[in-house]
């Protein structure tokens, strides 16, 4: 198992749509500010689909941290 979460959240862009923990609650939750925070990789069983979930913010704020430890950023279109 990776020794690190799968995705990471650029708080710069985030605005809290609220996307990323609807339709992954097993990767993220949303802070008091309705913000979407990364759980601990820990918690759960893995995001089936991590590529949707990036490509599903609007903001393009979560980052796919893959195998070598690079973020792939989501892309809008
Ligand atoms: S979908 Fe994107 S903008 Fe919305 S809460 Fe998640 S990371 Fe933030």
């Amino acid at each position: 198992m990776s020794d690190h979460p799968p995705f990471k959240i650029d708080e710069e862009f985030c605005v809290g749509h609220g996307r990323c923990y609807a339709l992954a609650p097993e990767s993220f939750q949303p802070d008091e500010m309705g913000h979407g925070v990364v759980r601990d990789y820990r918690d759960g069983p893995a995001t089936r689909e991590p590529g949707v979930v990036v490509n599903a913010c609007p903001e393009s704020a979560i980052e796919l941290i893959t195998v070598g430890g690079d973020a792939e950023k989501g892309s809008q279109s």
